[in-house]
């Protein structure tokens, strides 16, 4: 992203919204919003997370795993791991050391074992083994933060919370859709200017979006369904810089 220096003559193209239609904390206007998503919904109608799971638990391991680590990568170790334990007990029974020689192909998987075994002992002795539907309980879980609970209050339990990663980060600042500082800042943002009919799938679209299209080295502007909308100043552009 690259900001006006200070000193310069630097002309900063307005935004075509005027100020007045323009949602508090987003340079779009909330027509904008809605095209943006609904052009994203279009793409893709029914978007969910790349990685496999067929239960809450699953799930919340998986996002435990996940962490500086691929979904592919995930996905690679937990399709031999599920068959054989994919209960908080099964896992426990495993043991810290059964459990990393399943994962031991994911970066920090010692850290991560010791935070699954921590996490599976919590949900037997007081969630008789469930995981709870609860933001405070998720993110007292060894392992577990808060973009972590808020995938699995999304995707396990169809809650409307938007867990924002770097790559949901990056495309809220870049299209000024919410731009933030931190991902905090930009999560709050997105949960005022989203619209309540795209609220559950936003996060999909906007991180699927992200890894695909809008990336961090390069995006693909000439090929982006949003470039019109978007504000980012330094678009790509079909076979050369922007
Ligand atoms: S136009 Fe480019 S910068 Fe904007 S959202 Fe699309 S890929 Fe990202």
């Amino acid at each position: 992203m690259s900001a006006p220096r200070k000193g310069s003559n630097t002309i900063v193209a307005k935004p075509k919204a005027s100020p007045k239609a323009r949602v508090r904390g987003s340079l779009l206007s909330s027509a904008e919003i809605h095209e943006l998503f609904s052009r994203l919904r279009e793409l893709n109608p029914h978007p969910t997370t790349e990685l496999e799971y067929t239960t809450p638990f699953e799930l919340l391991v998986a996002v435990i795993l996940s962490a500086q680590a691929t979904d592919v990568g995930v996905n690679k170790a937990t399709r031999r791991l599920y068959p054989v334990a994919n209960t908080p007990q099964a896992i426990l029974a495993l043991g810290e050391n059964g459990l990393k020689k399943y994962i031991a192909t994911i970066g920090l998987f010692n850290a991560k074992a010791r935070n699954v075994i921590a996490t599976c002992a919590i949900l037997v002795d007081a969630y008789g083994g469930q995981v709870p539907r609860d933001r405070a309980a998720l993110e007292a879980l060894p392992g577990v933060g808060r973009k972590t609970a808020n995938v699995v209050l999304n995707t396990a339990f169809g809650e409307a919370t938007i867990a924002v990663d770097t790559h949901i980060f990056r495309v809220a600042n870049r299209t000024g859709l919410a731009p933030g500082k931190d991902v905090r800042a930009v999560e709050d943002g997105l949960l005022k200017v989203v619209p309540a009919e795209f609220m559950h799938d936003a996060h999909h679209w906007l991180i699927l979006h992200g890894r695909y299209v809008c990336k961090a080295r390069r995006p693909d502007c000439p090929q982006c369904v949003i470039r019109d909308i978007c504000r980012f100043p330094d678009k790509t552009v079909a076979g050369g810089k922007p």
